[in-house]
């Protein structure tokens, strides 16, 4: 494939190069059509010097016509002939009855039976037409006609005086125009080219430029680079513009994806170590003692962690690749909101935490139910881990003109106003030492999760908290149509068998 620059340049001769012969054949027509109306003028001119010559003949006093060399036949008289004979090409003479009182040299060459189309063609014309095309042969000739009116007193009869010439010419085009528009034309394209392959290179710099920029940015190490911006508001400043923010998406991109391998690395470390320490220490000591147990139960619990987090990591990883189905069937949302709230009660109660129900509106949506659980869970334990003992948790379930809102919140810890810009991010932890080390510690998916599955429905999790004070997290969906609450609606209470695999995780982080 040539390069822009080439098809540029090919676009470009290729449109001179037809202008220049529309403009040639244009020129062409325009001159003939001059040449025709010059000469039209000069036989024109022609016509009335002969009907001049008549008049002054009429005025001298002499007959004007006198009899001819066949009998019956009637010409000039000779001073006159003299004077036509003066007017060059064709030049009949014809009185009002048609007949021939002169033809011009040129005329007395052409045969008889032109002679005679020539006489017919010249009494065609009239005041209203005076001139007319006529062929003769080969020969085209343009007839102008004059009327002679004559005088009547002094016994001269009308005349018409016809003149004509050869259109042959008009069309022709001088042999120097000739060798002007061959020789001239191929250099003004020849130098036309070059200028335009000039202009497009120098138009395409810029974008060989941006290319280069862009291959050296993404060999992958350069992100943190941008394009030049020029600030000439013109569509390659808008190009670099662009791909600016386009590599810094990009570079977004890239070190979230670092920084999440390298989360999940480091949380997958800890508990392998933990694994290993333990292990070793229970092949150590002889078996059945105390010590071996503990270590034992500690690599369980580790391995349960760990479990937790890879399950985590593939319901995210399965969402981010849009493998994850939502199954969606109507879901009443009071039933589901009470048997949440149960676990609530069983995990706030060991807590000392007071679990509420204030408002309970019930609300049809179409959903996962499985999935509305785990998203309920994850806000609600979260509460209570938040949440001193003595504190509360109120879950409220209300209709609003957009949809159905279930907002948890708590008299927590909450969360600072610096840091709530990132309590969705994966494996985003306000603190992360404390957590990790107290009973706490989760991994930071379980808000990535929830926020996931509230989008997947067509909705929104959003946050709002105070430091010290407490936090609310507020799940919006989408209300269902319209659907009349089926009767004897099976209470929730198979939801543990139906518990996805993700959803234990959540539970306990
Ligand atoms: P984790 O498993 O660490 O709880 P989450 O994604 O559920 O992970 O939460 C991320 C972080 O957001 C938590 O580590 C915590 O710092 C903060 N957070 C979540 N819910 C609350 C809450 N109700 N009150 C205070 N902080 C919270």
């Amino acid at each position: 494939m040539a390069s822009v620059r080439t098809r540029l340049t090919a676009a470009y001769t290729a449109a001179l190069a037809g202008t220049l012969v529309i403009f040639t054949f244009a020129l062409l027509v325009a001159r003939t059509e001059g040449n025709f109306a010059e000469l039209q003028r000069s036989v024109a001119d022609q016509a009335s010097a002969a009907a001049r010559a008549i008049k002054q003949s009429e005025l001298s006093n002499q007959p004007v016509t006198v009899p001819g060399d066949k009998p019956g036949s009637r010409t000039v008289n000779p001073m006159l002939r003299i004077a036509l004979e003066g007017v060059p090409s064709y030049l009949l003479v014809l009185d009002d009855t048609g007949k021939t009182l002169y033809a011009s040299f040129a005329v007395r060459q052409l045969t008889d039976d032109d002679i005679a189309t020539l006489v017919r063609t010249s009494l065609r014309l009239s005041a209203t037409r005076p001139s007319v095309k006529v062929t003769l042969g080969e020969d085209q000739l343009l007839l102008v006609a004059r009327e002679e009116p004559g005088d009547v007193q002094r016994g001269a009869r009308p005349m018409r005086v016809v003149a004509g010439a050869s259109t042959r010419r008009v069309g022709v085009i001088p042999p120097e125009q000739w060798t002007i528009m061959l020789g001239v034309a191929p250099l003004l394209i020849g130098v036309s080219v070059w200028f335009a392959w000039l202009i497009a290179g120098n138009a395409l710099r810029p974008v060989d430029r941006v290319i280069d920029e862009v291959e050296a940015i993404t060999d992958g190490r350069s992100l943190h680079r941008r394009l030049n911006v020029e600030d000439r508001g013109d569509e390659l400043d808008r190009l670099a513009a662009t791909l600016n923010e386009m590599i810094a998406r990009l570079e977004t991109s890239f070190s979230a994806l670092r920084r999440f391998t390298a989360d999940a690395s480091h949380e997958l470390k800890t508990p392998l170590t933990v694994m290993r320490a333990d292990v070793e220490r229970a092949m150590q000591v002889p078996s059945g003692s105390g010590d071996q147990l503990v270590a034992l139960e500690e690599a369980l619990a580790e391995s349960a962690r760990m479990a937790d987090l890879v399950d985590s990591l593939l319901t995210l990883a399965r969402a981010d690749e849009g493998r994850f189905e939502v199954h969606r069937e109507p879901v009443y949302l009071e039933p589901l909101v009470r048997d949440v709230a149960e676990t609530a009660h069983i995990l706030g109660e060991s807590q000392g935490i007071d679990i509420a129900l204030p408002v309970m509106e019930d609300a049809l949506v179409m959903g996962d139910r499985a999935r509305l659980r785990q998203l309920l869970l994850n806000l609600i334990t979260n509460a209570i881990k938040y949440t001193a003992a003595g504190g509360s948790v109120e879950i409220a379930l209300s209709r609003r003109i957009d949809g159905v809102s279930v907002s948890v919140r708590d008299t927590g810890i909450g969360i600072s106003a610096a840091d709530l810009p990132f309590v969705f991010e994966r494996f985003w932890r306000a603190d992360r030492a404390r957590s990790r080390a107290s009973e706490r510690g989760g991994f930071g998916l379980g808000l990535a999760i929830a926020k996931w599955i509230a989008q997947a429905h067509g909705g929104t999790l959003s946050v709002t908290s105070r430091l010290g004070r407490g936090s609310t997290f507020t799940v919006l969906l989408p209300l269902a149509a319209d659907v009349s609450r089926p009767d004897g609606e099976p209470a929730l209470s198979d939801d543990g068998a139906a518990r996805p695999a993700g959803e234990r995780s959540i539970g306990i982080s």
